[in-house]
């Protein structure tokens, strides 16, 4: 699809030029993008500004709603077809696919039925004073998304600022944004009107950087590596723009000796694997108490030797890296952790029939990693699981706590008290007791601290992030 998506037309980029699009799972080109540069982000910026000041910008509430609410029921109905396109441009499981599309439907239907449920307040004040607090949109919102998950963060990231009836600018990620653009034709036909939505492909550097730039946004969220993150926050800077930042991660799975190790097992192997690792929210440290250290870590270490990495239709653990450069880095880790004598305690297959293109790495759980090692501080991003035994409930609260990152943490114990002792100590968004939800379900907050970033996407308060809030004072007095 080589086309952008400005003022509600399917149009060529300014320059004429595209960028290939690559099916991880054999490397080869299968579809082309439009390349949008800095000419196209102007077109887009200025048709989401007409459309705040034209049929968008007087939608009811309730009206805007009604639309997300249809696009909801569209992308379900498409379901199949949206999956398949996903899978085929992130190189994902299948099943995973069907299930980012669906959660997309559900950032609809959540977002959907909220639009008319974020109300202002009125303040008691002096005596003939009457003071509203309103919630207005900030206007034009820029979006820029990462290709790990691009059906999920479109309705994580776009839709509730529809939804506060702001007018949104995105660039996708160059090398995954296909289902963004068919969510746009379905946008359309959901009656989204004109100029609410624009989508430009491109390059980071080239539409990205022109689009947090922008003299015209008013705002900008930035879903990413730590690196362009930063290089956004001063871009907005500039002209003082609030930001939301979703950058990485390096969780900890923290097991203690009376844990339920047959429970947690599940879910560190899929924690690590989901997505091939590709996930900010991935649980990629496992610290485990002493005491059970060695039967524990046998237990991972016999998950994993079974799991594997395949194709979107084999549907194994998790499907290849996003681009060879993905495969090489994630590589890298590894033989420099072989390097220093970190010994691997399992690793997956690669399943046999893959396309010897395909940008596979295997799951590989090391252990015990040194705690200064770069493989337990460093986000790797692909199926690397590095386990590290501790002592006491401190150390381990130390420990989990010792990354540059915070994004979420899991607590696996059956005593209450330490479970929200540890909880409340974890320096991150979110944290799972006895369970581990990669990013979470739609209604709930997610976020990070430190380096992986600020503000809360997700559940009812991000639509206090994509609205900023107005005091109204009048005096009635005669
Ligand atoms: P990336 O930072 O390289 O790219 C993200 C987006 O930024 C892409 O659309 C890219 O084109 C754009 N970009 C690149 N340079 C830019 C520039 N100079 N100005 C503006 N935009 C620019 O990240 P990625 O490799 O796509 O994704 C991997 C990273 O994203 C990981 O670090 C991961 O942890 C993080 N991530 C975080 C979350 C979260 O919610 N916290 C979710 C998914 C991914």
């Amino acid at each position: 699809m080589a086309k952008l998506f400005i003022n509600g037309q399917w149009v060529a980029a300014t320059r004429g030029e595209t960028l290939p699009v690559i099916d991880p799972s054999t490397g080869e080109v299968f579809d082309e993008l439009a390349r949008g540069t800095a000419a196209d982000i102007d077109l887009a910026v200025a048709a989401a500004r007409a459309a705040l000041n034209g049929p968008w910008g007087k939608l009811t509430a309730t009206d805007r709603g009604r639309i997300l609410l249809k696009m909801s029921a569209l992308i379900l109905a498409r379901s199949e077809e949206l999956a398949q396109l996903e899978a085929r441009d992130t190189g994902k499981p299948i099943s995973q696919a069907r299930n980012d599309i669906t959660v997309a439907a559900r950032y609809c239907e959540f977002y959907g039925g909220a639009a008319d449920k974020v109300h202002g307040v009125q303040v008691p004040y002096l005596n003939d004073f009457h003071v509203v607090v309103l919630r207005e949109p900030y206007g034009v919102t820029a979006h820029i998304l990462p290709w790990n998950y691009p059906a999920q963060m479109f309705g994580r990231s776009v839709v509730p600022a529809l939804a506060m009836g702001n007018a949104a600018v995105l660039k996708p990620s160059e090398d995954a944004c296909l289902s963004p653009l068919a969510f746009c034709a379905i946008a359309k036909e959901a009656g989204l009107p004109d100029g609410a939505l624009n989508v430009v492909t491109g390059l980071g550097e080239e539409a990205g950087a022109a689009l947090t730039a922008h003299r015209d946004i008013d705002f900008v969220t930035f879903t990413g590596s730590p690196e362009v993150g930063t290089m956004v926050q001063q871009a907005a800077a500039v002209r003082t723009l609030k930001v939301v930042l979703e950058l990485g991660g390096k969780s900890p799975q923290i097991v203690f000796d009376d844990a339920d190790l047959e429970r947690a097992v599940g879910f560190v192997l899929k924690a690590i694997t989901q997505n091939g690792g590709q996930t900010c929210s991935a649980g990629s440290r496992l610290l485990v108490q002493r005491g059970v250290y060695d039967k524990f870590v046998a237990m991972v270490a016999e998950r994993f030797a079974q799991s594997a990495a395949g194709t979107p239709a084999m549907d194994r653990d998790c499907g290849p890296l996003i681009n060879a450069a993905q495969k090489a880095r994630v590589e890298g880790f590894i033989r420099q952790a072989r390097e220093s004598g970190i010994p691997v305690l399992a690793q997956g297959q690669v399943a046999s029939g893959v396309h010897p293109g395909g940008y596979y790495v295997a799951p590989t759980l090391f252990g015990p990693v040194p705690r200064d090692h770069r493989l337990a501080c460093e986000e790797v991003f692909g199926p690397v699981l590095a386990a590290i035994p501790f002592d006491t409930e401190e150390d381990a609260i130390a420990l989990a706590n010792a990354t540059d990152y915070g994004l979420i943490a899991a607590v696996w114990t059956r005593d209450g008290g330490r479970q929200t002792r540890v909880a409340r100590r974890m320096k991150c968004g979110q944290v799972y007791i006895n369970c581990y939800g990669a990013g979470g379900g739609v209604e709930l907050p997610f976020g990070g601290v430190k380096k992986s970033g600020h503000g809360r996407e997700k559940g009812f308060m991000a639509l206090e992030e994509f609205c900023t809030v107005k005091t109204v004072v009048q005096y009635f007095g005669q």
